[in-house]
């Protein structure tokens, strides 16, 4: 591991509504399963805000120096319109209407979301399963369910029996939920259900005639249920018990509480030690969701081209918006917010291409490197606090600033040690892209030019022709790139 700040983080687990400190099951190797998206559409931002938030774990954990395996799985068939096993398959739905194969639209959407996860800068799962590509894993799930005696096969169908399994063990850990409860509230089956009790849910669904998406099995033509490809594929690439198992905060029920049951009906194991759950994206005070035609789309913002924000966001400042709330918190976006987030993340950069320029001497550093450095990994420590995490950052932009403005001390290991910490956290672990400033495109060739006029500057002051000099100043400060010169070189900022 590089450092021991790895002993201290600590993870809300939505299992037992405490922060925990984080041991892994085997040492230094984790294991992460999040549950991906439905590849039926294109990815809205609320869908990129959850995954957002677990590459910023996935990739904090690998620079603490643990192995991460992380297995986002892709949905591409068996999620119904309704949490109630009713409705059409959403893949199958999509294609009749785009009149396309259930597989043209999976490869499009699955092409488009890709797409979006690298624009963000995110890092792609190790594995990253498909539904439709483990059938034969979860026919072998449902066996081993129905040999337990949690499931029962009604008409080629097979259902999870909530019932019977609640007897012995619990149904609705994650949610909190009662079956009672559930069983008061809930509607009374109509007769075309198969289920013996509405609170069932899906296993394996008999296909209709009508259907386009089947496979054969022990039940006959069919397709499984949106619940078990997880349970399926989490086991197949992690094992039994595996460390962290995500998703967005809707999914706790009934996705992940169906999960827990089935897993503890197939070993009697809950899957993961740590339950993690992302909170909701929303706008205008709604939740993000294409169903209530609440939504915008990631190319939307970054182009420009919709009718809710009046200008165009970059990925980096999208992102660091979504960054400045806690991942358990609710966000609402909103134009000044994202305005907002440009000006912040455009100080950060600002402050972070000071660094390499700033002047060092040998006397001891007006400012507390060290204890800087540990404060920044107690706040990502403390349950991947973002928020607090920047405000830190910003704190140590203040004395940069001073060392220019008012000659500050600054060793030149104080020096190095910040530099390296703004680097690990903003490129590494934040995954912000380097020289993608916010709108200004401030890119490595733009800064070169800036750099070459500098240099051409200097030697027309060395030849003392200041009118040319003096030129090239004006006409960058008219392009908004002030300059600043030393005793030995001269620097630029942004200012706008
Ligand atoms: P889906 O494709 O609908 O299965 O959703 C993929 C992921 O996005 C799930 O983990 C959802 O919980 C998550 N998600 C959906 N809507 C939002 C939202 N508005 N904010 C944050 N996450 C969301
Ligand atoms: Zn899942």
């Amino acid at each position: 591991m590089k450092s021991d700040f790895y002993k201290d983080l600590k993870i809300y687990n939505s299992l037992t509504g405490n922060k925990e400190l984080f041991v892994p099951i085997n040492n230094k190797i984790v294991g992460m399963y999040v549950c991906g998206p439905t590849v039926y559409n294109n990815a809205h931002l609320g869908n990129c805000r959850t995954f957002i938030s677990f590459d910023l774990i996935n990739r904090y954990l690998s620079h603490l120096g643990y192995k991460v395996r992380y297995v986002r799985n892709l949905t591409d068939v068996g999620h119904l319109e309704n949490d109630d096993d009713s409705g059409e398959d959403k893949i199958s739905k999509k294609a009749r209407i785009e009149k396309l194969e259930p597989m043209e639209i999976v490869q499009k959407y699955t092409i488009d979301f890709h797409k979006v996860m690298e624009m963000f800068n995110t890092l792609p799962p190790n594995i990253e399963p498909t539904a439709t590509g483990h059938i034969i894993e979860q026919i072998d799930s449902i066996k081993k369910i129905i040999k337990s005696g949690n499931a029962y096969e009604m008409n080629g169908s097979v259902y999870f029996d909530v019932l019977k399994f609640n007897e012995k063990g619990k149904y609705g850990k994650l949610s909190g939920r009662k079956v009672e409860d559930m069983m008061n509230n809930s509607r009374l089956l109509d007769g075309s259900s198969d289920k013996k009790n509405p609170q069932d849910f899906a296993l394996w669904k008999k296909a209709e005639d009508n259907h386009i998406m089947f496979w054969n099995s022990p039940w006959g033509k069919g397709f499984p249920g949106w619940h078990l490809e997880c349970t399926s594929m989490s086991k197949k690439y992690l094992g039994d018990y595996f460390d962290i198992h995500g998703g967005g905060m809707d999914l706790k029920f009934p996705h992940h509480d169906c999960e827990i049951a089935q897993s503890e009906a197939i070993d009697n194991k809950n899957p993961a030690k740590y339950w993690m759950h992302t909170n909701m994206l929303t706008m205008n005070g709604k939740k993000m969701s294409k169903s209530i035609d609440n939504f915008i789309l990631p190319n939307e913002i970054f182009s420009g081209n919709n009718k809710i924000f009046s200008k165009k966001f970059s990925p980096n400042v999208v992102k660091f918006f979504m960054y400045q709330a806690h991942y358990r918190s609710v966000l609402d976006i909103s134009e000044d917010a994202l305005v907002a987030s440009e000006k912040g993340l455009n100080k950060l950069f600002d402050g972070y291409n000071l660094i390499s320029n700033l002047e060092c001497n040998n006397k001891p550093s007006d400012f507390d490197t060290k204890g800087w450095i540990s404060k920044c990994y107690s706040k990502i420590n403390d349950d991947f606090n973002t928020p607090m995490l920047i405000a830190e950052l910003f704190e140590c932009l203040k004395f940069i600033n001073s060392v220019k403005i008012s000659s500050k001390n600054l060793n030149k290991t104080d020096k190095e040690k910040i530099q390296n910490t703004f680097e690990a956290f903003i490129f590494d672990i934040l995954g912000l892209k380097k020289n993608n400033k916010g709108t200004l495109n401030h890119d490595n060739k733009s800064s070169d030019l800036i750099k070459l006029l500098i240099k051409l500057r200097n030697q027309s002051r060395a030849n003392r022709n200041f009118e040319l000099s003096d030129q090239i100043r004006d006409d960058l400060m008219e392009l908004g790139i002030q300059l600043y010169d030393d005793k030995n070189e001269s620097s630029f900022k942004i200012i706008k």
